[in-house]
This record gives C-alpha cells, sequence and structure tokens, in this order.
C-alpha cells in the first residue's frame, strides 16, 4: 500500500489526485519498444501546444489530474509528458507495461527471459524510465479477442510481478470480453483485484458480465465516452446507470480515451469523432447522467473518491 503516488513531475499525495481521468492519452504513435526519447523534432513545439489546449479544456472542470496508460510501444514520450506537466500544472500519471504481444517477445528475447522484462517493468516504477527520471505510476496490460492467447497470458503474468514488487496498480484494456478472465490470471498472479481496473468495461452492455468482475473486487473502466464509432454515449450511459442503480457507483472509473495528439490517427472533435474529447463527460454525459437521477454525489465519487481510493491501495466495501 503505498500513499506517495508517481507522477511525470514527481510523487503527490491521494489527496492531490482531485478530479481524475483514468484514461486519456497525451501522445500516441504506433511502433516499437524504449521510445520515449526519441526525437520529436521541430513538430514539439506543435504537439506541446495542441496537447496544452486539451489540458486548458480540462481544468475548466476542475480536472487536476490524467493517467496517460500509453505504453511505449503505443508512444509513450516520458519527457513530453514531463514537459507538458510542468508548464501546465497538471498531474500526469504515466505507465509501464507494454502494449502489443509482438513488441513483448522481441523485448524478451531481447533482454533474455519474462523475468527481466518484469525487471524493466519494476524499474521504470521505482526507478524511473530509462534516463528520464520520470517514473511511471501504473501497469498496463491487454488482451485482444476471441481468447486470451499463451503470450498475453505470459505478459498479465509478467505485468502482475511487477504489480506486486512495486505495489503499483493495474489498469487493462479489453475488447469488452474477457476481464474475467484477467482478474483470474493477475489475481493467481498475487494481485489483489481492487488493484485491478477493467478497462474499456463500457464495450460490453451485458450486466452481468460487469457485476461479476464488480463483485469479485476490481473497478470497472467506462472509459471511452465520446467515442461513437461503434456505441453512442446513451447506450454507455444506460449501461452506467444500471450499475448505480445497483449501487456500484465506488467501483466505476469514467473517461474518454482521448488522444490529444495521434500521429496518422484523427484530431479530437474531427469528423466523425465530434465527441471525442476529454470534456466529453462534463458537458454531454453529466447532463444525461443527471436526467437519468444520477446525483452530484455519485458523480464526484466517481471522479475524486475512487481514483484516491485505487492509488492509495484501500479495499473498498464489498457489492454483493
Ligand atoms: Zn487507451
Amino acid at each position: 500500500m503505498s500513499t506517495a503516488i508517481n507522477t511525470v513531475t514527481g510523487t503527490i499525495t491521494p489527496d492531490e489526485l482531485g478530479r481524475t481521468l483514468m484514461h486519456e492519452h497525451v501522445y500516441v504513435e504506433y511502433g516499437g519498444a524504449f521510445n520515449d526519447t526519441r526525437d520529436l523534432g521541430p513538430r514539439r513545439n506543435d504537439i506541446m501546444a495542441i496537447c496544452a489546449d486539451s489540458v486548458d479544456q480540462i481544468k475548466a472542470y476542475d480536472v487536476r489530474t490524467v493517467v496517460d496508460p500509453t505504453p511505449t510501444d503505443l508512444g509513450r514520450r516520458a519527457p513530453l509528458m514531463a514537459d507538458l506537466a510542468a508548464k501546465t500544472g497538471l498531474n500526469i500519471i504515466c505507465c509501464t507495461g507494454l502494449y502489443s504481444v509482438g513488441t513483448y517477445l522481441q523485448v524478451r528475447e531481447q533482454v533474455g527471459g519474462p523475468e527481466a522484462v518484469a525487471d524493466i517493468f519494476i524499474q521504470e516504477l521505482t526507478e524511473g524510465i530509462g534516463q528520464t527520471g520520470v517514473k511511471a505510476g501504473i501497469i498496463k496490460v491487454v488482451t485482444g479477442a476471441p481468447a486470451i492467447s499463451d503470450a498475453e497470458r505470459e505478459l498479465l503474468q509478467v505485468s502482475a510481478k511487477a504489480s506486486v514488487a512495486s505495489g503499483a496498480p493495474i489498469i487493462t484494456h479489453t475488447e469488452g470480453i474477457l476481464g474475467q478472465e484477467q482478474q483470474d490470471i493477475l489475481h493467481a498472479a498475487g494481485v489483489p483485484l481492487h488493484n485491478i481496473i477493467v478497462g474499456h468495461s463500457c464495450i460490453s452492455t451485458n450486466f452481468n458480465y460487469h457485476m461479476h468482475m464488480i463483485r469479485a473486487g476490481s473497478y470497472l473502466g467506462f472509459d471511452r465516452f465520446g467515442m461513437e464509432g461503434g456505441m453512442p454515449d446513451e447506450v454507455r450511459v444506460h449501461s452506467l446507470i444500471k450499475l448505480l442503480e445497483a449501487g456500484c457507483a465506488e467501483r466505476m472509473m469514467v473517461s474518454h480515451d482521448s488522444v490529444w495528439y495521434w500521429v496518422g490517427g484523427p484530431s479530437l472533435g474531427s469528423g466523425g469523432y465530434q465527441n471525442w474529447k476529454p470534456t466529453n463527460f462534463f458537458e454531454r454525459i453529466i447532463p444525461m447522467l443527471q436526467y437519468g437521477g444520477v446525483t452530484d454525489e455519485q458523480i464526484e465519487t466517481m471522479l475524486v473518491d475512487n481514483p484516491r481510493r485505487f492509488f492509495t491501495g484501500e479495499e473498498p466495501e464489498a457489492i454483493s
């Protein structure tokens, strides 16, 4: 259990988290491992300005902290995040871990096995990412569909080892399925279930799937508000209200999975991505929730209390 939380500019206490968006990306670029200090060239100033604009917008809604679960092979740039945090005063919590099993297998071969990969994760959480001096504060894990592959399972176990050794919690990527299997594998490797957020759970509309993971003890990420390509926000809101009515406010984490600067990807709020921006929860979703009977207190529980409890490592009350 830790009371000092690593942000990209140093440690903060759980009380300093404030309103927290649990899953947003500052910068995304697909590619191999060890990208943090790769030069961004003359684009860097533009990238900073675009990302600072997103920060200004969420600060207007009193967001104090953003968790950025971009592993190195999704383009993590620790120095860029540190500069952005220093410039704007936003707390940014970055991650260790790997996004693709392809990268994992390459890195595993390069460094000499799963144990050595776990050691890299632990080093990034406790000593820093390469020579950047930036420490990660959370571990990202990923599974695809339709089943968890052997390599994905091994990477989950490696990540669990780093979590147990460092005390850092875990945030997952799912395709809206297999969250229970993630819980089983991570828990069997020693991770307490309340140290896990099963991400992208809002892709599923299956109430029983959601309740199973909550009863087991984890948090659910309803973290794609505004990503309306596959599902309108109204459907996510409906699923969320159902869980809140079932007494699950203390297990829900909300966010957008927005990407503030995506090399080769869409810009925020452009074209078909009109509502995909880090203010969408405040501008459109809160009014919908309120119309559905959700209270201000429940909204603050999701934005403030849950992130604080999660990073403190405190076990939430059981939900039956
Ligand atoms: Zn994401």
